[in-house]
């Protein structure tokens, strides 16, 4: 496994790289990103993960800051893996005094996410943005969990350059819960906390797809039953379109999307 830092070492050592899979993270690997690495080393030639913990994608100063970094541990479980390249840059490295191009978000792609974490899938675009140009992989290799951010992905760049970007399913515990970095900053009982959650968003994805006419409702008794069982915070819980993430889910195949905090710390999956 090659290790890189910098940018000019990156251009050396993958310019002869036709077929490259990228997996982009921002470290404190778990199982969803091997399975994401896995996936690539299945489709291409070689792969390349970066570790890169964007500043730009962050609306609050201290989640930047507490934000799980192990680099070490990072770099075994990369090697047990058989990556073949790392990619870690500094800040600098990435945003360089020329300006890097930045991204706007339409009002209508202003939702869940996009509408609480101000200026994060700004920052995501525009790091992205750099990534494929520095890289220009054949192949992309996103996880579900984080459906709007592949969705805005695609949305943006697919047609801009010859990257495509490949979906992979959302990997999860044996309580369900998806795994996450920042699941290394609960405690075991809000772990367990979590599994209870997901058990119940799965049982409302259920309820619905049986009586779709009656999702808000539905939606609004989960909400309040989850918030006066448990100690949390829900940002959002909306159904909406897979296609197109529009509110309109009747005859159309839908997702459940929620957001919600345990003990200050925000987790995000879909259904
Ligand atoms: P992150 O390091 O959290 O920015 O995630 C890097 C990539 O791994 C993104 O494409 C995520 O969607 C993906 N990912 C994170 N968690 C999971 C998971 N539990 N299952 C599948 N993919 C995941």
């Amino acid at each position: 496994m090659k290790y890189i830092r910098k940018i000019l070492d990156l251009n050396k050592a993958i310019k002869n790289e036709q077929n490259l899979g990228f997996v982009p993270t921002m470290g404190g690997i778990h199982n969803g990103h091997i399975s994401l690495i896995t996936k690539s080393k299945k489709r291409c030639k070689k792969t390349l993960v970066s570790i890169f913990v964007n500043p730009k994608q962050f609306n609050n100063k201290k989640d930047y800051k507490t934000y799980p970094r192990n680099i070490n541990k990072d770099l075994k479980i990369l090697r047990k893996n058989k990556v073949d390249y790392v990619f870690i840059p500094t800040v600098s490295e990435i945003y360089t005094k020329k300006k890097t191009n930045t991204f706007k978000l339409l009002k209508s792609q202003k939702i869940l996410c996009a509408k609480k974490r101000k200026g994060h899938f700004e920052g995501v675009l525009r790091v992205m943005n750099r990534f494929i140009g520095l890289i220009s992989p054949k192949f992309i290799f996103m996880g579900e969990k984080d459906f709007q951010q592949f969705f805005l992905i695609k949305k943006f760049f697919e047609n801009k350059y010859k990257t495509r970007i490949i979906l992979c399913k959302t990997i999860r515990d044996n309580k369900k819960v998806a795994l996450s970095s920042r699941n290394f900053l609960l405690s075991k009982k809000d772990l367990n906390t979590a599994g209870i959650i997901t058990k119940q968003l799965i049982k409302l994805k259920l309820k619905i797809d049986k009586n779709k006419r009656k999702t808000k409702h539905l939606i609004l008794d989960t909400k309040k039953n989850l918030i006066r069982t448990f100690d949390i915070k829900i940002e959002y819980l909306e159904a909406r379109n897979k296609d197109n993430l529009k509110q309109n889910i009747y005859k159309k195949k839908y997702k459940l999307f929620l957001a919600y905090y345990i003990n200050k710390i925000r987790l995000i999956d879909n259904f």
